[in-house]
């Protein structure tokens, strides 16, 4: 089947792997190993794809805590928060009704711990702005979390306009920018970022491996306590290969993201255009300009859900969350901007990437076209 699924995950760039094999065999040194060459050489191996992500994000290097993820790095930006101010009183935290599970959930275990918790409902088209979060800050507002780009719909929050509102107001500022690093520019100085969390199997490195960017002067509790890596805010031995992964693919991402965002957008609006003209009763979810430029997210009225993904066979996209679709809810982020459980679950995200080519775009979408008539008409599927 054709791949259309890029933003639940992408396969590692043959450029990603020439850079981390060398680090699973000749040079397997633990990073922690003071005393030889196989530890100072991955060491510096890792000093440099440190460098890598740093410069990508705008960050120093000291401001980099390697995670196995984005989940880890949210976990321990939003846990480690609390649990460092565990000591001062009541605590408030904003958030939004439609960001990831991997935020949501930790925000859930906050509450068990004490904590308040608003969750903000985002305008139909997905956006939320800083006005809304002023509206609910309070003197005991501890953390804002927004996420820079939405896995589902696209959308890019206005995340400059909510850091300056986070930072005027001693805020912290948390974003999960898993969907957006190696896609759109991100700069944790421009933006006024305090944590940032992203996964490395997002943007063409391996699964696995992420990190959280820690503002100097931020202080977390660590989640995994052992020895003491990455400042104490993260033991474990460092994935070598993985990070070194990681940061090869920042750099090629940040090298290519002028020449390839135009050319996805070109043929996402191709796909999107094309479904549009051909397929009556569509429509797009999400803003259709604030949002990121390789992703469209569309529902398809009066055709059963889970009868167009059996039938799309020739093509890998997704219907909701993947990362949730271990249940076969409807998406909560679509009902949360208001559609029904019917339109939810008969709406399908296209995700493109780094490997999709106009032919195959042009096949996805005479493919959707001739099932959903097919579905629509009644005409039996052989
Ligand atoms: N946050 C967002 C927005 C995501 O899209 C994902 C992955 O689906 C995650 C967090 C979790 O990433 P990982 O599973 O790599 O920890």
């Amino acid at each position: 089947p054709i791949y259309l699924d890029y933003n639940a995950t992408t396969p590692l760039d043959p450029r990603v792997l020439e850079a981390m094999l060398p680090w699973f065999t000749e040079h397997f040194g633990n990073a922690a190993s003071r005393t030889h060459l196989y530890g100072w050489e991955a060491e510096e191996a890792v000093v440099q794809a440190r460098n890598q992500l740093a410069s990508t994000l705008g960050a120093s290097e000291k401001e980099i805590v390697f995670t196995s993820g984005a989940t880890e790095a949210n976990n321990l930006a939003i846990k480690g928060t609390f649990e460092a101010r565990r000591t001062q009183g009541t605590h408030h935290y904003i958030t939004v009704a439609t960001e990831h599970k991997a935020v949501l959930d930790p925000f859930r275990h906050l509450e068990q711990w004490g904590a308040d918790v608003t969750y903000l409902t985002p305008s139909p088209d997905g956006l939320i702005s800083a006005a809304q979060i002023a509206e609910v800050l309070r003197p005991d507002t501890v953390l804002v979390s927004v996420m820079y780009a939405h896995n589902e719909i696209g959308v890019v929050q206005p995340i400059g306009e909510i850091g300056a509102l986070c930072r005027a107001h001693g805020v912290l500022f948390h974003t999960d920018a898993t969907q957006a690093v190696g896609k759109i520019p991100v700069d944790v100085q421009a933006d006024a970022i305090d944590l940032l969390s992203l996964s490395a199997h997002k943007f063409y490195g391996p699964k696995g491996v992420g990190a959280l960017y820690v503002r100097k002067g931020v202080k977390l509790t660590a989640q995994l306590d052992g020895g003491r890596h990455e400042r104490g805010l993260r033991s474990g031995t460092l994935n070598v290969p993985g990070i070194v992964g990681l940061g090869k693919a920042c750099q090629l991402a940040a090298q290519e993201m002028s020449t390839e965002s135009p050319r996805l957008k070109y043929l996402r609006d191709l796909l999107e255009e094309t479904i549009l003209q051909q397929v009556p009763d569509t429509r797009i979810n999400g803003h259709r300009t604030h949002r990121l430029p390789q992703v469209t997210n569309i529902s398809f009225g009066g055709v059963d859900g889970e009868q167009l993904l059996l039938h799309l066979n020739r093509l890998a996209v997704s219907s909701g969350s993947a990362c949730t679709s271990a249940s076969v809810e409807p998406s909560y982020v679509l009902k949360v901007l208001g559609l029904d459980d019917a339109l939810a679950y008969a709406s399908l995200r296209f995700s493109l990437g780094r490997f999709t080519t106009e032919a195959e775009v042009v096949a996805a979408a005479r493919h959707v076209q001739e099932v959903v008539a097919r579905m629509r008409n009644q005409v039996p599927f052989a």
